[in-house]
């Protein structure tokens, strides 16, 4: 079972845990994930995933987890994408970028009434931080919520939303105050997607990710109530904030898993495939790509595994999770190139899962921080640790 992982990473309880992962993907999702790229993943899906336990290992028992921590999520996030990466992605939202800041934010009564049935798999939630005019600059957004007695009123846009048309929460975010910088006057919101006001513009139509659904959403005077309102007011942008470090780590471990198939499919291939009288693993143009693809994903995972251990320390992981998603994202584009073109003209068919993992892995390092993003926020850290400790 451990075949390439290095085992020296993982606990035993960790590895026991992969294989059980491992084993319901293959019986629950694989012979599905052609078909469910063709559209949207069935809700009962999302159910089963729920039913086994894979939405809540980093979640409190108290509202149904099972408490192991990010290290097992990025487990399952890494199964789950090396079968279907868009599953995965809608699963993540739903779970992890919704699901954190209810978790760490929400009051005990919030956590009953919008976690545990995510945690379930009953119901699904998404985070909509997003917006047409606002992507990196999160600060510049434009959505408004403005108080009409003791409820909030929501106006704006929210556009690339994980999730978004099929939800049944959001987690979003609105300028409470824009006399301050957006730092302290903005405020995070649970909203009920039935709510009079909130609509679907359109799913947009992807290169990839084709089994997730993908929306632009709009707020017109949506009425929220003052429960819904997730930590304090003004205490918004450092919700997302603290969001953003776990979804990184998470996003890490499913790159990992789409970069680990097609290279799987790119070794066995090589091994198979005859040119010249010999298999076309013999020639360096072909094994030096699956040496470099086997570098990646090892170094992939121990980058991962990293930031995941430290936040399950209670540590901050803002450069650890921006570098493991950065090179496992990066990685995860080169695998997947380097093993269609492995496969030759067959990788460009759709004979083989490559392409889909191909044009899945183009995605991340767009979504969740782009790659110039967290560049910035690398070298940032570094400086602000050099000149912690008097080096600079
Ligand atoms: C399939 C998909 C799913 C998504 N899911 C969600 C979701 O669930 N919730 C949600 O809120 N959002 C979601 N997003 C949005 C995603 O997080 C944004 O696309 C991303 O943050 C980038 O924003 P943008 O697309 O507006 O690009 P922009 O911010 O407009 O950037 C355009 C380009 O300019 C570069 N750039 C911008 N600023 C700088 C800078 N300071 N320095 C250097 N380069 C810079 C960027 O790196 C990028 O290359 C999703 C996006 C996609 C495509």
């Amino acid at each position: 079972m451990t075949d390439y992982l290095s085992s020296a990473l993982w606990t035993e309880d960790e590895i026991k845990f992969r294989k059980e992962v491992r084993d319901f993907c293959l019986k629950e999702i694989e012979p599905i994930a052609d078909e469910i790229d063709k559209g949207p993943y069935p809700r009962e899906l999302l159910r089963k995933i729920g039913q086994a336990g894979y939405m809540g290992v980093h979640h409190e028992k108290s509202v149904g987890g099972t408490q192991r921590g990010l290290s097992y999520e990025i487990i399952v996030a890494e199964e789950i994408s090396a079968v279907n990466a868009g599953l995965d992605m809608a699963r993540m939202a739903s779970a992890t970028l919704y699901g954190m800041p209810v978790s760490k934010f929400g009051t005990t009564e919030q956590k009953k009434k919008y976690l545990t049935p995510i945690i379930k798999g009953e119901k699904i939630g998404c985070i909509g931080i997003t917006e047409p005019d606002v992507g990196s600059d999160t600060a510049g957004m434009k959505t408004r919520a403005e108080k009409d007695g003791d409820e909030w009123i929501l106006n704006g846009e929210k556009r690339f939303i994980t999730n978004g048309s099929p939800a049944d929460y959001m987690c979003t975010f609105a300028i409470t105050d824009p006399n301050v910088k957006a730092k302290d006057g903005m405020s995070a919101f649970i909203v009920d997607t039935k709510t009079d006001g909130f609509s679907v513009v359109q799913d947009h139509d992807l290169l990839g990710m084709k089994s997730a659904r993908v929306s632009w959403l709009k707020l017109e005077d949506v009425r929220v109530p003052p429960g819904m309102v997730l930590g304090q007011p003004g205490q918004g942008f450092h919700i997302l904030m603290d969001e953003l470090d776990s979804e990184r780590t998470a996003i890490a471990g499913e790159a990992i898993g789409y970069g680990r198939t097609p290279y799987e499919v790119a070794v066995k291939y090589a091994n198979e495939r005859h040119q010249f009288g010999r298999p076309i693993r013999a020639f360096e143009g072909v094994s030096f790509k699956i040496a470099d693809m086997a570098m990646k994903l090892e170094a992939g995972r121990a980058l991962t595994l990293t930031a995941a251990r430290m936040y399950d320390r209670g540590e901050n992981i803002t450069k650890e999770a921006s570098i493991a998603k950065l090179y496992t994202t990066e990685a995860a584009i080169q695998i997947a190139n380097d093993a269609l073109q492995i496969l030759g003209g067959m990788g460009y068919t759709t004979d083989y899962p490559v392409e889909r993992f191909f044009r899945d892995a183009r995605l991340m390092t767009i979504g969740g921080g782009t790659a110039e993003i967290l560049r910035f926020l690398i070298q940032r850290e570094v400086f602000k640790e050099f000149k912690t400790l008097n080096r600079l």
